[in-house]
């Protein structure tokens, strides 16, 4: 099999490059191991709706539940209502019918999408990559092509295999459990975030709403604050005083990073996208629609680079260039944040929430919220001053 270009691994990132470069006239070939795109998800599915709209129409079937805003709990319980809208202003998503939605798009503009096809590791002729060696349903495979995007995911090996260090260190992954819980209690028109180092240890809990007294109830904690099965115990100790009579009917693990941009996701024919290239926001831990708009840039460019015969790393710059200069700026700066907020205590929690008992939040988004935290408590976030003001 020849193509243009190869994408391993068919989630938001993977499909989004996989259509832009077919919509511009390559060749693609779009590998996937699982047997079913986008199942099982290990996500709790949440994304702004502005950001969805601005890439694609979303398909009605692709989306659980709208939101109307969101509540942060601090660890005293008290807590702030914030991003409002009556129209709603985010969706929880059905991955699994998403992430299928987008490989159908893909394949609708000209995509060939392989699943159940493993890729194994990169072909190579004369030094310069040549293709990928897949198995695809037991059976061995090679495909050629001269560039490669790796969107496969936080446990991405094509950077590794093209010589990109990806290697995360343990205070930069978020150890993840997840509930699909059925409860009277869950409120279906609101995101909650739950705060405390007893309950997450620099992390938190969401609950986020699939609608009909749903949700996707999980927790983060960072890798350096973690152990083996801490995840879980902690996300079943939540559920036993917060949601005590929850029917749990499935559970998802899994890592996020949470490093901040890496330093260039480019090599030799390969180019770098979503998880595997760390785009997700260190902060709040989506990386949906980062993957889906870094696939978008790969795409474009990968366009250009076959029509230039130009796959080399410094064909490829555009790349880095672009996504470091859209998602990266935003991501550094989530990064910081992030390393800000793991330090503090719930003390400086219950603080930071309680200052905020005599403002309207209702309509801010985070970064208004920040700029109210920052004038109500400047002492405290003088080391966010950059970032804020
Ligand atoms: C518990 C949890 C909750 C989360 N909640 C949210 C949220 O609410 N909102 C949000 O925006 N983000 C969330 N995220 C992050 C989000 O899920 C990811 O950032 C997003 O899926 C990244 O998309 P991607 O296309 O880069 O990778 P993925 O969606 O991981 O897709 C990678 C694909 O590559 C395939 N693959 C891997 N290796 C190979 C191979 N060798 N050959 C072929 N195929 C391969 C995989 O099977 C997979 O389908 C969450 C993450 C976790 C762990």
């Amino acid at each position: 099999m020849k193509c243009d270009l190869i994408v391993v691994g068919g989630g938001p990132g993977g499909s989004m490059a996989a259509k832009t470069a077919a919509s511009a006239g390559l060749k693609v070939v779009m590998l996937e191991k699982r047997q079913e795109i986008g199942d099982p998800v290990r996500c709790a599915e949440g994304v702004s709706m502005k950001g969805l709209n601005r890439m694609v129409k979303p398909e009605p079937k692709w989306i659980s539940s709208v939101v109307k805003g969101a509540r942060i709990y601090a660890p005293d319980g008290k807590r702030v209502v914030m991003s409002e809208s009556s129209s709603g202003n985010g969706y929880i998503l059905e991955r699994k019918v998403f992430d299928r939605g987008l490989a159908m798009q893909a394949a609708q503009a000209g995509a060939k999408v392989l699943v159940k096809t493993r890729a194994l590791g990169l072909l190579r002729k004369d030094g310069a990559i040549s293709g990928v060696s897949a198995l695809r349903i037991g059976e061995p495979l090679q495909i050629e092509a001269p560039l490669i995007i790796g969107a496969d995911g936080v446990e991405s090996k094509v950077g590794r295999w093209a010589g990109i260090d990806t290697t995360l260190k343990l205070p930069d992954i978020e150890s993840c459990a997840q509930f699909l819980v059925h409860d009277a209690s869950i409120d279906d028109e609101y995101t909650e975030f739950f705060l405390g180092n007893s309950i997450a240890p620099s992390g938190y809990v969401w609950s986020f709403p699939k609608g009909e007294k749903l949700a996707n109830i999980g927790l983060g904690i960072q890798g350096s604050r973690s152990k083996p099965g801490e995840a879980v115990r902690l996300l079943r100790q939540f559920m036993k005083t917060r949601f005590p009579n929850g029917k749990v009917v499935e559970m998802v693990v899994g890592g996020d990073p949470c490093s901040g941009p890496i330093d260039s996701a480019i090599a030799d024919g390969v180019m770098l996208v979503g998880d595997a290239a760390h785009q997700t926001d260190p902060f709040t831990g989506g990386g949906i629609l980062n993957a889906m708009q870094a696939g978008i840039i790969a795409g474009e460019v990968a366009a250009e680079a076959i029509t230039a015969c130009d796959v080399s790393r410094s064909g490829l710059k555009e790349y880095d260039d672009r996504w470091k200069e859209d998602i990266g700026k935003i991501i550094a700066k989530s990064f910081q944040l992030k390393e800000f907020f793991v330090k503090l205590t719930d003390k400086d929690l219950n603080h930071l929430i309680g200052s905020m008992a005599k403002e309207d939040m209702s309509k801010m988004d985070l970064a208004g919220m920040l700029r109210v935290l920052f004038r109500l408590n400047p002492k405290l976030l003088w080391g966010l001053k950059s970032l804020i003001i």
